[in-house]
Protein backbone atom coordinates (compact mmCIF):
# COMPACT_ATOMS: atom_id res chain seq x y z
CA UNK A 1 0.00 0.00 0.00
CA UNK A 2 1.16 3.23 -0.82
CA UNK A 3 -0.36 6.79 0.16
CA UNK A 4 0.74 9.78 -1.90
CA UNK A 5 1.37 12.76 -0.68
CA UNK A 6 -1.45 15.34 -1.65
CA UNK A 7 -0.69 17.94 -3.56
CA UNK A 8 -0.01 21.43 -1.34
CA UNK A 9 1.92 19.21 0.77
CA UNK A 10 5.43 18.52 1.77
CA UNK A 11 5.99 15.12 0.21
CA UNK A 12 3.97 15.45 -2.99
CA UNK A 13 5.31 14.71 -6.30
CA UNK A 14 3.32 17.60 -7.91
CA UNK A 15 3.24 21.42 -7.21
CA UNK A 16 0.48 22.85 -8.86
CA UNK A 17 1.40 26.41 -10.15
CA UNK A 18 -1.64 28.74 -9.03
CA UNK A 19 -2.55 29.56 -12.47
CA UNK A 20 -2.66 27.92 -15.80
CA UNK A 21 -2.74 29.51 -19.40
CA UNK A 22 -3.70 28.49 -22.65
CA UNK A 23 -0.97 26.44 -24.08
CA UNK A 24 -0.62 28.10 -28.09
CA UNK A 25 2.34 27.98 -30.20
CA UNK A 26 4.32 26.26 -28.12
CA UNK A 27 3.75 28.68 -25.20
CA UNK A 28 1.92 29.88 -22.11
CA UNK A 29 -0.68 32.35 -23.65
CA UNK A 30 -2.91 34.28 -21.45
CA UNK A 31 -6.89 34.46 -21.89
CA UNK A 32 -7.96 37.60 -24.68
CA UNK A 33 -10.31 38.15 -21.68
CA UNK A 34 -8.36 38.07 -18.85
CA UNK A 35 -10.34 35.61 -17.41
CA UNK A 36 -9.80 32.80 -15.23
CA UNK A 37 -11.68 29.98 -13.62
CA UNK A 38 -11.93 27.87 -10.34
CA UNK A 39 -10.56 24.07 -10.51
CA UNK A 40 -11.41 22.15 -8.05
CA UNK A 41 -10.15 18.91 -6.78
CA UNK A 42 -13.21 16.28 -5.78
CA UNK A 43 -10.81 14.61 -3.36
CA UNK A 44 -11.38 17.47 -0.90
CA UNK A 45 -13.73 19.75 -2.74
CA UNK A 46 -11.52 22.64 -2.80
CA UNK A 47 -10.08 24.71 -5.17
CA UNK A 48 -6.26 24.60 -6.08
CA UNK A 49 -6.04 26.18 -8.77
CA UNK A 50 -7.01 28.78 -11.42
CA UNK A 51 -7.06 28.17 -15.09
CA UNK A 52 -7.60 30.36 -18.57
CA UNK A 53 -11.61 30.88 -19.20
CA UNK A 54 -11.43 30.93 -23.48
CA UNK A 55 -13.14 32.31 -25.77
CA UNK A 56 -13.38 32.84 -29.54
CA UNK A 57 -10.34 35.06 -29.47
CA UNK A 58 -8.67 32.55 -27.86
CA UNK A 59 -9.70 29.75 -30.47
CA UNK A 60 -8.70 32.13 -33.14
CA UNK A 61 -5.11 32.80 -31.62
CA UNK A 62 -5.19 28.83 -31.49
CA UNK A 63 -6.12 28.07 -34.78
CA UNK A 64 -3.49 30.57 -36.26
CA UNK A 65 -0.25 28.75 -34.25
CA UNK A 66 -2.37 25.26 -35.94
CA UNK A 67 -2.37 26.63 -39.08
CA UNK A 68 1.37 27.96 -39.21
CA UNK A 69 2.57 24.77 -37.96
CA UNK A 70 0.02 21.92 -39.71
CA UNK A 71 2.25 22.21 -43.61
CA UNK A 72 5.88 21.40 -42.09
CA UNK A 73 4.18 18.67 -39.80
CA UNK A 74 2.19 17.31 -42.46
CA UNK A 75 5.38 17.06 -44.67
CA UNK A 76 7.70 15.58 -41.95
CA UNK A 77 8.87 11.71 -42.43
CA UNK A 78 6.72 8.98 -40.86
CA UNK A 79 10.32 8.27 -39.17
CA UNK A 80 10.30 11.75 -37.54
CA UNK A 81 6.68 12.06 -36.83
CA UNK A 82 7.16 8.25 -34.82
CA UNK A 83 9.80 9.51 -33.19
CA UNK A 84 8.50 12.09 -31.83
CA UNK A 85 5.68 10.12 -30.67
CA UNK A 86 7.78 7.36 -29.24
CA UNK A 87 9.47 10.37 -27.46
CA UNK A 88 6.25 11.24 -25.70
CA UNK A 89 5.95 8.14 -25.02
CA UNK A 90 8.87 7.73 -22.81
CA UNK A 91 7.80 10.77 -21.16
CA UNK A 92 4.79 9.51 -19.81
CA UNK A 93 6.80 6.20 -19.06
CA UNK A 94 9.40 8.44 -16.75
CA UNK A 95 6.58 10.75 -15.14
CA UNK A 96 3.49 8.34 -14.16
CA UNK A 97 3.43 8.74 -10.73
CA UNK A 98 3.61 12.57 -10.63
CA UNK A 99 1.17 12.24 -13.57
CA UNK A 100 -1.51 9.85 -12.03
CA UNK A 101 -0.95 12.41 -8.97
CA UNK A 102 -1.83 15.19 -11.11
CA UNK A 103 -4.53 13.22 -12.84
CA UNK A 104 -6.27 11.88 -9.61
CA UNK A 105 -6.14 15.48 -7.90
CA UNK A 106 -8.17 16.60 -10.76
CA UNK A 107 -10.69 13.99 -11.34
CA UNK A 108 -11.25 12.43 -8.05
CA UNK A 109 -10.28 8.76 -9.44
CA UNK A 110 -8.44 6.10 -7.25
CA UNK A 111 -4.95 6.34 -8.08
CA UNK A 112 -4.36 2.54 -9.30
CA UNK A 113 -6.59 3.17 -12.28
CA UNK A 114 -4.37 5.59 -13.33
CA UNK A 115 -1.12 4.12 -12.36
CA UNK A 116 -1.58 0.59 -13.82
CA UNK A 117 -4.27 1.45 -16.41
CA UNK A 118 -4.63 5.16 -18.18
CA UNK A 119 -1.06 6.34 -18.27
CA UNK A 120 0.55 2.83 -19.09
CA UNK A 121 -2.37 2.58 -22.22
CA UNK A 122 -1.41 6.55 -22.98
CA UNK A 123 2.09 5.69 -23.41
CA UNK A 124 1.26 2.63 -25.22
CA UNK A 125 -1.16 4.25 -27.33
CA UNK A 126 1.64 6.82 -28.73
CA UNK A 127 3.63 3.80 -29.61
CA UNK A 128 0.96 2.10 -31.33
CA UNK A 129 0.37 4.98 -33.87
CA UNK A 130 4.39 5.84 -33.97
CA UNK A 131 4.29 1.99 -35.56
CA UNK A 132 1.57 2.52 -37.56
CA UNK A 133 2.23 5.49 -39.29
CA UNK A 134 5.44 3.99 -40.32
CA UNK A 135 4.02 0.86 -41.17
CA UNK A 136 0.96 2.55 -43.62
CA UNK A 137 0.89 2.08 -47.07
CA UNK A 138 -0.19 3.77 -49.91
CA UNK A 139 -1.27 2.06 -53.32
CA UNK A 140 -1.53 2.51 -57.45
CA UNK A 141 -2.70 0.64 -60.07
CA UNK A 142 -2.55 0.92 -63.44
CA UNK A 143 -5.50 1.93 -65.21
CA UNK A 144 -5.05 1.21 -69.27
CA UNK A 145 -1.29 1.14 -69.74
CA UNK A 146 -1.36 5.05 -70.37
CA UNK A 147 -2.20 5.60 -66.92
CA UNK A 148 -1.25 4.98 -63.18
CA UNK A 149 -3.46 5.94 -60.15
CA UNK A 150 -1.39 6.79 -57.13
CA UNK A 151 -3.10 6.75 -53.62
CA UNK A 152 -2.11 8.76 -51.13
CA UNK A 153 -3.26 9.39 -47.50
CA UNK A 154 -2.74 13.13 -46.78
CA UNK A 155 -3.02 14.95 -43.07
CA UNK A 156 -6.61 16.87 -43.12
CA UNK A 157 -4.28 19.70 -41.71
CA UNK A 158 -5.92 21.59 -38.57
CA UNK A 159 -8.28 19.40 -36.18
CA UNK A 160 -10.26 20.42 -33.80
CA UNK A 161 -10.66 18.02 -30.46
CA UNK A 162 -13.33 18.54 -27.22
CA UNK A 163 -12.96 15.46 -24.44
CA UNK A 164 -14.61 14.95 -21.22
CA UNK A 165 -13.77 14.88 -17.44
CA UNK A 166 -13.18 10.93 -17.12
CA UNK A 167 -10.12 10.32 -18.50
CA UNK A 168 -8.70 13.12 -18.80
CA UNK A 169 -5.17 12.04 -20.09
CA UNK A 170 -6.13 9.49 -21.90
CA UNK A 171 -9.03 10.97 -23.78
CA UNK A 172 -6.79 13.64 -24.97
CA UNK A 173 -3.98 10.54 -25.88
CA UNK A 174 -6.99 8.70 -27.74
CA UNK A 175 -7.36 11.52 -30.17
CA UNK A 176 -3.84 13.40 -30.36
CA UNK A 177 -1.86 10.03 -31.12
CA UNK A 178 -3.26 9.51 -34.64
CA UNK A 179 -4.03 12.99 -35.58
CA UNK A 180 -0.45 14.04 -35.06
CA UNK A 181 1.04 10.37 -36.56
CA UNK A 182 -1.48 11.53 -39.85
CA UNK A 183 0.50 14.36 -39.79
CA UNK A 184 -2.26 16.75 -38.22
CA UNK A 185 -1.56 20.13 -36.05
CA UNK A 186 -4.58 20.21 -33.87
CA UNK A 187 -6.40 22.67 -31.60
CA UNK A 188 -7.56 20.91 -28.14
CA UNK A 189 -10.17 21.60 -25.43
CA UNK A 190 -10.47 19.61 -22.30
CA UNK A 191 -13.10 19.38 -19.90
CA UNK A 192 -13.33 22.62 -17.84
CA UNK A 193 -13.80 20.35 -15.00
CA UNK A 194 -10.56 18.87 -15.68
CA UNK A 195 -7.79 20.89 -17.77
CA UNK A 196 -4.76 20.97 -15.56
CA UNK A 197 -3.56 17.83 -15.79
CA UNK A 198 -3.51 17.85 -19.49
CA UNK A 199 -1.56 20.94 -18.87
CA UNK A 200 0.96 18.96 -16.88
CA UNK A 201 1.26 16.87 -19.41
CA UNK A 202 1.72 19.63 -22.01
CA UNK A 203 4.48 21.00 -19.66
CA UNK A 204 6.47 17.98 -20.13
CA UNK A 205 6.34 17.42 -23.55
CA UNK A 206 6.01 20.69 -25.04
CA UNK A 207 9.63 21.02 -26.10
CA UNK A 208 9.49 17.60 -27.97
CA UNK A 209 6.96 18.76 -30.39
CA UNK A 210 7.35 21.87 -33.06
CA UNK A 211 5.34 24.52 -31.61
CA UNK A 212 2.13 24.64 -32.76
CA UNK A 213 1.59 21.31 -33.48
CA UNK A 214 -0.53 21.12 -30.65
CA UNK A 215 -2.49 23.38 -28.95
CA UNK A 216 -4.83 23.79 -25.93
CA UNK A 217 -7.22 25.95 -25.48
CA UNK A 218 -9.36 25.70 -21.87
CA UNK A 219 -12.60 26.75 -20.96
CA UNK A 220 -16.01 26.11 -20.99
CA UNK A 221 -18.45 24.41 -23.70
CA UNK A 222 -20.49 27.12 -24.89
CA UNK A 223 -17.39 29.61 -24.67
CA UNK A 224 -14.68 27.78 -25.84
CA UNK A 225 -15.71 24.78 -27.45
CA UNK A 226 -18.91 26.06 -29.69
CA UNK A 227 -16.07 28.43 -31.58
CA UNK A 228 -13.63 25.36 -32.29
CA UNK A 229 -16.45 23.00 -33.44
CA UNK A 230 -18.11 25.72 -35.68
CA UNK A 231 -14.82 27.01 -36.71
CA UNK A 232 -14.55 26.78 -40.30
CA UNK A 233 -10.63 27.14 -40.09
CA UNK A 234 -10.89 23.27 -39.16
CA UNK A 235 -11.09 20.06 -41.05
CA UNK A 236 -12.23 17.44 -38.75
CA UNK A 237 -14.03 18.25 -35.33
CA UNK A 238 -13.63 14.78 -32.86
CA UNK A 239 -15.94 14.77 -29.63
CA UNK A 240 -15.95 12.78 -26.52
CA UNK A 241 -19.29 13.53 -24.30
CA UNK A 242 -22.58 13.74 -23.96
CA UNK A 243 -24.80 12.49 -26.80
CA UNK A 244 -27.05 15.73 -26.68
CA UNK A 245 -23.63 17.40 -26.91
CA UNK A 246 -22.75 15.14 -29.80
CA UNK A 247 -25.92 16.10 -31.74
CA UNK A 248 -24.65 20.12 -31.40
CA UNK A 249 -21.22 19.17 -32.40
CA UNK A 250 -22.64 17.35 -35.72
CA UNK A 251 -24.66 20.50 -36.35
CA UNK A 252 -21.93 22.41 -36.31
CA UNK A 253 -20.24 20.20 -38.71
CA UNK A 254 -22.22 20.36 -40.71
CA UNK A 255 -22.47 23.90 -41.45
CA UNK A 256 -18.92 23.66 -43.00
CA UNK A 257 -18.93 20.15 -44.44
CA UNK A 258 -16.44 18.22 -42.25
CA UNK A 259 -16.39 15.28 -40.81
CA UNK A 260 -17.21 14.42 -36.84
CA UNK A 261 -16.83 11.55 -34.91
CA UNK A 262 -18.32 11.34 -32.01
CA UNK A 263 -17.72 9.13 -29.20
CA UNK A 264 -20.77 9.47 -26.71
CA UNK A 265 -22.89 8.17 -23.71
CA UNK A 266 -23.38 4.08 -23.52
CA UNK A 267 -26.05 1.95 -20.95
CA UNK A 268 -23.83 -1.11 -21.20
CA UNK A 269 -25.24 -4.44 -20.65
CA UNK A 270 -23.31 -7.03 -18.51
CA UNK A 271 -25.02 -10.42 -19.31
CA UNK A 272 -24.62 -13.17 -17.15
CA UNK A 273 -25.81 -16.59 -18.44
CA UNK A 274 -26.33 -19.39 -15.83
CA UNK A 275 -23.32 -21.96 -16.54
CA UNK A 276 -21.12 -19.46 -15.14
CA UNK A 277 -22.10 -20.57 -11.56
CA UNK A 278 -21.40 -24.20 -12.84
CA UNK A 279 -18.40 -23.75 -10.47
CA UNK A 280 -17.24 -21.77 -7.76
CA UNK A 281 -13.64 -21.40 -9.68
CA UNK A 282 -11.51 -18.75 -11.29
CA UNK A 283 -14.25 -18.11 -13.91
CA UNK A 284 -16.91 -17.50 -11.08
CA UNK A 285 -14.75 -15.29 -9.82
CA UNK A 286 -13.78 -13.46 -13.30
CA UNK A 287 -17.60 -13.29 -13.97
CA UNK A 288 -17.94 -11.61 -10.30
CA UNK A 289 -15.41 -9.62 -10.50
CA UNK A 290 -16.76 -8.22 -14.07
CA UNK A 291 -20.34 -7.00 -12.33
CA UNK A 292 -18.34 -4.92 -9.71
CA UNK A 293 -16.40 -2.82 -12.00
CA UNK A 294 -19.21 -0.59 -12.50
CA UNK A 295 -18.23 0.83 -8.72
CA UNK A 296 -14.79 1.29 -10.41
CA UNK A 297 -13.52 4.50 -11.88
CA UNK A 298 -16.40 5.51 -10.18
CA UNK A 299 -18.66 4.56 -12.60
CA UNK A 300 -17.72 7.58 -14.47
CA UNK A 301 -16.76 5.39 -17.66
CA UNK A 302 -18.57 5.62 -21.25
CA UNK A 303 -18.58 1.71 -20.99
CA UNK A 304 -19.38 1.48 -17.79
CA UNK A 305 -21.51 -2.24 -17.18
CA UNK A 306 -24.07 -0.06 -15.47
CA UNK A 307 -26.97 -2.87 -16.48
CA UNK A 308 -26.01 -6.37 -14.73
CA UNK A 309 -28.68 -9.30 -16.93
CA UNK A 310 -28.64 -12.31 -15.40
CA UNK A 311 -30.43 -15.36 -16.37
CA UNK A 312 -33.38 -16.57 -14.05
CA UNK A 313 -31.83 -19.74 -12.51
CA UNK A 314 -28.78 -18.27 -10.86
CA UNK A 315 -30.48 -14.63 -9.94
CA UNK A 316 -30.71 -14.95 -6.27
CA UNK A 317 -27.25 -16.51 -5.60
CA UNK A 318 -25.57 -15.22 -7.91
CA UNK A 319 -26.71 -11.57 -7.49
CA UNK A 320 -25.99 -12.36 -3.74
CA UNK A 321 -22.57 -12.95 -4.16
CA UNK A 322 -22.36 -10.35 -6.29
CA UNK A 323 -23.66 -7.53 -3.60
CA UNK A 324 -21.14 -8.98 -0.80
CA UNK A 325 -18.53 -8.97 -3.32
CA UNK A 326 -19.46 -4.98 -3.76
CA UNK A 327 -19.85 -4.49 -0.31
CA UNK A 328 -15.82 -5.36 -0.13
CA UNK A 329 -14.92 -3.14 -2.76
CA UNK A 330 -12.33 -0.24 -1.02
CA UNK A 331 -13.35 3.26 -1.05
CA UNK A 332 -11.43 5.85 0.23
CA UNK A 333 -8.47 8.23 0.02
CA UNK A 334 -8.46 8.71 -3.70
CA UNK A 335 -4.28 9.14 -3.29
CA UNK A 336 -4.08 5.57 -2.05
CA UNK A 337 -3.64 2.34 -3.75
CA UNK A 338 -5.34 0.46 -1.86
CA UNK A 339 -8.28 2.37 -2.73
CA UNK A 340 -10.63 1.16 -5.37
CA UNK A 341 -13.60 3.59 -5.31
CA UNK A 342 -12.65 7.04 -5.17
CA UNK A 343 -14.55 10.53 -5.72
CA UNK A 344 -16.86 11.93 -8.47
CA UNK A 345 -15.49 14.43 -10.87
CA UNK A 346 -17.62 17.34 -9.55
CA UNK A 347 -20.49 18.39 -7.35
CA UNK A 348 -22.38 18.54 -10.87
CA UNK A 349 -21.93 14.58 -10.98
CA UNK A 350 -22.48 13.78 -7.45
CA UNK A 351 -25.79 15.58 -7.66
CA UNK A 352 -26.91 13.99 -10.85
CA UNK A 353 -26.23 10.65 -9.31
CA UNK A 354 -27.73 11.38 -5.71
CA UNK A 355 -31.24 12.73 -8.00
CA UNK A 356 -30.95 8.93 -9.94
CA UNK A 357 -31.09 7.46 -6.79
CA UNK A 358 -34.10 8.95 -5.68
CA UNK A 359 -35.47 8.52 -9.79
CA UNK A 360 -35.11 4.81 -8.94
CA UNK A 361 -36.38 4.51 -5.48
CA UNK A 362 -39.67 7.12 -6.60
CA UNK A 363 -39.96 4.71 -9.74
CA UNK A 364 -40.03 1.64 -7.62
CA UNK A 365 -36.49 -0.44 -7.81
CA UNK A 366 -35.62 -2.17 -4.98
CA UNK A 367 -32.48 -0.59 -3.80
CA UNK A 368 -30.16 -3.61 -2.65
CA UNK A 369 -26.68 -1.65 -1.49
CA UNK A 370 -25.88 2.11 -1.34
CA UNK A 371 -27.81 4.52 -2.04
CA UNK A 372 -26.39 7.54 -0.01
CA UNK A 373 -23.59 9.77 -0.37
CA UNK A 374 -20.49 8.76 1.70
CA UNK A 375 -18.73 10.78 4.25
CA UNK A 376 -15.06 9.64 4.36
CA UNK A 377 -14.58 11.81 7.49
CA UNK A 378 -11.17 14.76 8.15
CA UNK A 379 -10.60 16.09 5.14
CA UNK A 380 -12.29 13.96 2.68
CA UNK A 381 -15.76 15.19 4.26
CA UNK A 382 -16.54 17.73 1.29
CA UNK A 383 -15.29 15.77 -1.37
CA UNK A 384 -17.53 13.93 -3.96
CA UNK A 385 -18.20 10.53 -3.24
CA UNK A 386 -20.85 8.09 -3.22
CA UNK A 387 -21.32 4.94 -2.18
CA UNK A 388 -21.95 1.85 -4.88
CA UNK A 389 -25.38 1.09 -5.45
CA UNK A 390 -27.24 -1.47 -6.29
CA UNK A 391 -30.68 -1.29 -7.70
CA UNK A 392 -32.89 -4.05 -9.08
CA UNK A 393 -36.10 -3.41 -11.28
CA UNK A 394 -36.51 -4.20 -14.99
CA UNK A 395 -35.74 -2.49 -17.97
CA UNK A 396 -38.03 0.02 -18.70
CA UNK A 397 -37.09 2.48 -15.91
CA UNK A 398 -35.05 5.30 -16.12
CA UNK A 399 -32.73 3.54 -14.34
CA UNK A 400 -32.09 1.62 -16.90
CA UNK A 401 -32.22 3.64 -20.01
CA UNK A 402 -30.59 6.77 -18.70
CA UNK A 403 -26.96 7.18 -18.44
CA UNK A 404 -26.04 8.05 -14.96
CA UNK A 405 -22.23 8.27 -14.84
CA UNK A 406 -22.03 7.12 -11.36
CA UNK A 407 -21.21 3.57 -9.47
CA UNK A 408 -24.87 2.77 -9.51
CA UNK A 409 -25.84 -0.58 -11.62
CA UNK A 410 -29.52 -2.02 -12.38
CA UNK A 411 -29.49 -5.77 -12.20
CA UNK A 412 -32.74 -6.90 -14.15
CA UNK A 413 -32.73 -11.23 -14.62
CA UNK A 414 -33.67 -12.78 -17.96
CA UNK A 415 -35.72 -16.27 -19.05
CA UNK A 416 -33.11 -17.74 -21.66
CA UNK A 417 -30.86 -16.60 -24.85
CA UNK A 418 -33.33 -14.61 -26.91
CA UNK A 419 -34.76 -13.04 -23.97
CA UNK A 420 -30.95 -11.80 -22.58
CA UNK A 421 -30.40 -10.42 -26.23
CA UNK A 422 -33.58 -8.60 -26.78
CA UNK A 423 -33.65 -6.64 -23.13
CA UNK A 424 -29.81 -6.19 -23.50
CA UNK A 425 -30.74 -4.53 -27.13
CA UNK A 426 -33.55 -2.47 -25.68
CA UNK A 427 -31.26 0.84 -25.15
CA UNK A 428 -30.80 3.71 -27.42
CA UNK A 429 -27.30 3.26 -27.04
CA UNK A 430 -24.69 0.34 -28.63
CA UNK A 431 -20.94 1.58 -26.86
CA UNK A 432 -20.41 -1.46 -24.43
CA UNK A 433 -21.61 -4.80 -23.51
CA UNK A 434 -20.10 -7.66 -21.79
CA UNK A 435 -21.05 -11.33 -22.42
CA UNK A 436 -19.92 -14.40 -19.69
CA UNK A 437 -20.54 -17.86 -20.10
CA UNK A 438 -18.61 -21.23 -20.58
CA UNK A 439 -19.99 -21.91 -23.15
CA UNK A 440 -18.14 -20.77 -26.42
CA UNK A 441 -21.10 -20.84 -29.08
CA UNK A 442 -23.20 -18.96 -26.73
CA UNK A 443 -21.01 -16.23 -25.76
CA UNK A 444 -19.92 -15.80 -29.33
CA UNK A 445 -22.97 -15.96 -30.91
CA UNK A 446 -24.21 -13.12 -28.21
CA UNK A 447 -20.91 -11.02 -28.50
CA UNK A 448 -22.51 -10.84 -32.52
CA UNK A 449 -26.23 -10.35 -31.29
CA UNK A 450 -25.58 -7.50 -28.92
CA UNK A 451 -26.03 -4.28 -31.00
CA UNK A 452 -22.53 -2.30 -29.54
CA UNK A 453 -19.15 -1.18 -31.49
CA UNK A 454 -17.36 -3.13 -28.54
CA UNK A 455 -18.64 -6.50 -26.46
CA UNK A 456 -16.41 -8.31 -23.98
CA UNK A 457 -16.65 -11.97 -23.93
CA UNK A 458 -16.10 -13.61 -20.40
CA UNK A 459 -13.81 -10.19 -19.81
CA UNK A 460 -14.75 -6.60 -19.26
CA UNK A 461 -12.76 -3.11 -19.76
CA UNK A 462 -9.78 -4.26 -21.42
CA UNK A 463 -8.53 -1.06 -23.80
CA UNK A 464 -5.62 -2.51 -25.96
CA UNK A 465 -4.54 0.05 -28.68
CA UNK A 466 -5.10 -1.81 -31.26
CA UNK A 467 -8.78 -2.84 -30.93
CA UNK A 468 -10.95 -0.74 -32.60
CA UNK A 469 -13.40 1.08 -30.53
CA UNK A 470 -16.72 3.41 -30.86
CA UNK A 471 -20.56 3.36 -30.49
CA UNK A 472 -23.52 1.97 -32.58
CA UNK A 473 -26.59 3.56 -32.52
CA UNK A 474 -26.59 6.63 -30.30
CA UNK A 475 -23.29 5.88 -29.10
CA UNK A 476 -21.77 8.02 -31.81
CA UNK A 477 -19.88 7.54 -35.47
CA UNK A 478 -16.49 6.60 -36.48
CA UNK A 479 -13.64 4.69 -34.47
CA UNK A 480 -10.70 5.26 -31.99
CA UNK A 481 -7.76 3.03 -31.27
CA UNK A 482 -6.95 0.85 -34.05
CA UNK A 483 -4.77 2.06 -37.62
CA UNK A 484 -8.67 2.47 -38.49
CA UNK A 485 -8.58 5.37 -36.91
CA UNK A 486 -5.40 7.37 -38.80
CA UNK A 487 -7.99 7.05 -41.88
CA UNK A 488 -10.31 9.33 -39.49
CA UNK A 489 -7.50 11.92 -39.72
CA UNK A 490 -6.53 11.17 -43.21
CA UNK A 491 -8.08 12.11 -46.85
CA UNK A 492 -7.25 10.29 -49.94
CA UNK A 493 -5.32 12.04 -52.89
CA UNK A 494 -5.49 10.12 -56.33
CA UNK A 495 -2.89 11.01 -58.70
CA UNK A 496 -4.19 9.93 -61.94
CA UNK A 497 -0.23 10.10 -64.15
CA UNK A 498 -0.04 9.64 -67.74
CA UNK A 499 3.12 8.07 -69.24
P1 LIG B 1 -20.24 16.92 -22.17
O1 LIG B 1 -20.86 16.64 -23.49
O2 LIG B 1 -21.00 17.74 -21.21
O3 LIG B 1 -18.87 17.70 -22.36
C1 LIG B 1 -17.82 17.16 -23.14
C2 LIG B 1 -16.99 18.28 -23.69
O4 LIG B 1 -17.79 19.03 -24.59
C3 LIG B 1 -16.47 19.26 -22.63
O5 LIG B 1 -15.15 19.63 -22.99
C4 LIG B 1 -17.42 20.44 -22.78
O6 LIG B 1 -16.86 21.67 -22.40
C5 LIG B 1 -17.70 20.41 -24.28
N1 LIG B 1 -18.95 21.06 -24.69
C6 LIG B 1 -20.11 21.14 -24.00
N2 LIG B 1 -21.03 21.83 -24.74
C7 LIG B 1 -20.44 22.15 -25.91
C8 LIG B 1 -20.87 22.84 -27.08
N3 LIG B 1 -22.09 23.34 -27.20
N4 LIG B 1 -19.99 22.97 -28.10
C9 LIG B 1 -18.75 22.45 -28.02
N5 LIG B 1 -18.27 21.81 -26.93
C10 LIG B 1 -19.11 21.64 -25.89
O7 LIG B 1 -19.82 15.52 -21.58
P2 LIG B 1 -19.15 15.26 -20.16
O8 LIG B 1 -20.21 15.36 -19.14
O9 LIG B 1 -17.90 16.05 -20.02
O10 LIG B 1 -18.66 13.75 -20.32
C11 LIG B 1 -19.43 12.66 -19.99
C12 LIG B 1 -19.98 12.01 -21.24
O11 LIG B 1 -18.91 11.59 -22.08
C13 LIG B 1 -20.78 10.78 -20.95
O12 LIG B 1 -21.96 10.80 -21.70
C14 LIG B 1 -19.88 9.65 -21.43
O13 LIG B 1 -20.55 8.48 -21.79
C15 LIG B 1 -19.19 10.28 -22.57
N6 LIG B 1 -17.95 9.56 -22.87
C16 LIG B 1 -17.90 8.80 -24.00
C17 LIG B 1 -16.76 8.08 -24.32
C18 LIG B 1 -16.68 7.26 -25.56
O14 LIG B 1 -15.58 6.90 -25.95
N7 LIG B 1 -17.79 6.95 -26.21
C19 LIG B 1 -15.64 8.16 -23.48
C20 LIG B 1 -15.73 8.95 -22.34
C21 LIG B 1 -16.89 9.65 -22.06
Amino acid sequence: MTIYAAPGTPDSLITFKSRYEHWIGGEWVAPAKGMYFEDITPVTGKPFAEVARGAAEDIEAALDAAHKAAPAWGKASTTERARVLNAIADVIDDNREMLAVAETWDNGKAIREPLNADLPLAADHFRYFASAIRSQDGDFQEMDGTMTAYQYHEPLGVVGQIIPWNFPILMAVWKLAPALAAGNAVVLKPAEQTPVSILVLMELIGDILPPGVVNVVNGFGVEAGKPLASSNRIRKIAFTGETTTGRLILQYASANIIPATLELGGKSPNVFFSDVADHHDSFYDKAQEGFTLFAFNQGEVCTSPSRALIEKPIYDSFLGDAIERTRKAVQGNPLDTDTQVGAQASNDQLEKILSYIDIGTQEGAKLLLGGERADLGGDLSDGYYVQPTIFEGHNRMRLFQEEIFGPVVAVTSFDGYDDAISIANDTLYGLGAGVWSRNGNVAYRAGRDIQAGRVWVNNYHAYPAGAAFGGYKSSGIGRENNKLALSHYQQTKNLLVSY
